[in-house]
């Protein structure tokens, strides 16, 4: 038993990057990964793009090489899980029936697949995508000609979509909202990745409800609340994640949809941290209270843990971003949007290049762009600057995003030079 290290329960992009920030910033004691998956942690990203494609490798890329961890020396549990937090004697007690002591615990478990309740949701055939394991059985089902419902148009949904219709599938989404990525972009950006999927052959029904799966087996087919019902040889559900709280949760550690944190990762018991997916904190951009399921803020979270534990600062918060990759275009949001934000489009969709910008109390709340880099970068600056901006000049796609910024007193002549250079 390795005597009192810093426990990190998962070994997702959070908890890697927590064990090897603790090392980066000079922790000398021992530190513990406990990952339920018996392998190497893996990146996710390419579980729902490359690796579906044909002859790509099994394998997706590997957070760290295997000497990596020997030479941190960072212990790892693969195939092993935390089944309880003994909070008051700094315990957890592993699957294995062992108990280990922590001096400081980071819980890192991430989120699952909501799972689909409908009746039938059991056939072979009915799928979700969060594991290697999952991408590979899904990889499996995508063959020329098979027929795939996929349900929900999210992240998974639509990636899903655009390597399946690449494959030869026929392809039919299923969505609840009238449009598809509602939960993170505006209509505009929407009805752009609406068309491009139709133009690769995928269909979608909007305002569906599935009630049920039928087959003998195997799904044959899914029917939605109007009664019309569609051919299916593999349903993927993509219909959103849970955060895996309840280790935290039957600890009596507040939690609330996510196990609640501060700034810096700490839960409401001191010796107890949390980071990533699994997490609910009040952004200090916007103040808002959310969950963000992103790498940036698995890695941004990680760090600031890890500054945390070993009493040293941490660095300035950063701007969330996320991206998506569908039929090759590229979407790169910086900033979380909120539906009642000001929308302004910058540019012409119908061109391939353009952003949508997002103003909340005329200040730039985030941008998504389409295969433009340099408005994706300054947003992110300007955004962190807390920028007002001139929703007219930002509609010009002409002009530089910066040149956008509204001479307001709120901004200092110097904080124009900074957003400008
Ligand atoms: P998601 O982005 O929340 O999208 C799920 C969609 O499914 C929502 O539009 C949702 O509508 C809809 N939905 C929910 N229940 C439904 C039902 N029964 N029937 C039809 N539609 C339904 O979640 P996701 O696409 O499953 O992604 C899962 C996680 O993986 C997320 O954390 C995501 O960020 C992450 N991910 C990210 C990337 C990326 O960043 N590129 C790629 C893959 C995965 P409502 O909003 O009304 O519930």
């Amino acid at each position: 038993m390795i005597q009192d290290p810093v426990v990190i329960v998962g070994s997702g992009h959070s908890g890697v990057a927590v064990a090897a920030g603790l090392r980066t910033r000079g922790w000398e004691g021992g530190i513990l990964l406990v990952d339920a998956e018996n392998e190497l942690p893996y990146e996710r990203p390419p579980l729902s793009k490359e690796l579906l494609k044909d002859g790509a490798p099994d394998e997706s890329a590997v957070l760290r090489k295997e000497k990596f961890y020997a030479d941190k020396g960072i212990g790892r549990l693969a195939g092993v899980t935390v089944e309880s937090i003994d909070r008051n004697g700094r315990t957890v007690l592993l699957s294995d029936g062992t108990r280990q002591a922590y001096h400081r615990l980071v819980i890192a478990t991430g989120s699952r697949a909501r799972p689909l309740t409908v009746p039938g949701a059991g056939l072979v055939g009915v799928r979700s995508l969060r594991t290697r394991g999952d991408a590979l059985e899904l990889k499996r089902l995508l063959v020329p000609g098979a027929r795939v419902a996929i349900i929900g148009a999210g992240y998974i949904g639509l990636e899903v979509a655009a390597a399946a219709a690449a494959k030869g599938c026929e392809v039919t989404v299923l969505e609840f909202q009238d449009r598809v990525m509602s939960r993170v972009t505006s209509a505009p950006v929407s009805r752009h990745f609406e068309q491009l999927h139709e133009r690769h052959g995928v269909r979608f029904v909007f305002g569906a409800a599935v009630t049920s799966i039928d087959g003998r087996q195997r799904a044959e087919r899914v029917t939605v609340a109007d009664g019309t019902v569609f051919p299916a040889d593999v349903v993927l559900a993509g219909i959103g994640v849970l955060p895996n709280q309840e280790l935290a949760q039957d600890a009596g550690i507040d939690c609330r949809d996510g196990i609640l944190v501060d700034g810096d990762g700490r839960t409401s018991d001191p010796a107890v941290y949390a980071s990533g997916d699994v997490t609910r904190f009040i952004s200090p951009t916007d103040g808002v209270s959310r969950r963000l399921e992103c790498i940036q803020n698995a890695l941004a979270q990680a760090d600031r843990v890890a500054a945390h534990i070993t009493g040293q600062a941490a660095g300035e918060p950063e701007i969330p971003w996320f991206w998506t990759v569908q039929h090759g275009v590229r979407l790169q949001t910086a900033g979380v949007r909120q539906p009642e934000d000001q929308v302004i489009v910058r540019g012409e969709p119908s061109c391939g290049k353009f952003s949508v910008v997002y103003l909340r109390d005329g200040r730039l709340a985030a941008v998504d762009t389409i295969a433009n880099l340099a408005d994706f970068r300054t947003a992110k600056r300007l955004i962190a600057q807390g920028a007002r901006i001139d929703p007219v000049l930002a509609a010009d796609p002409g002009s530089p995003l910066a040149e956008a910024i509204s001479g307001t007193p709120n901004h200092s002549d110097a904080d124009l030079a900074a957003a400008r250079s």
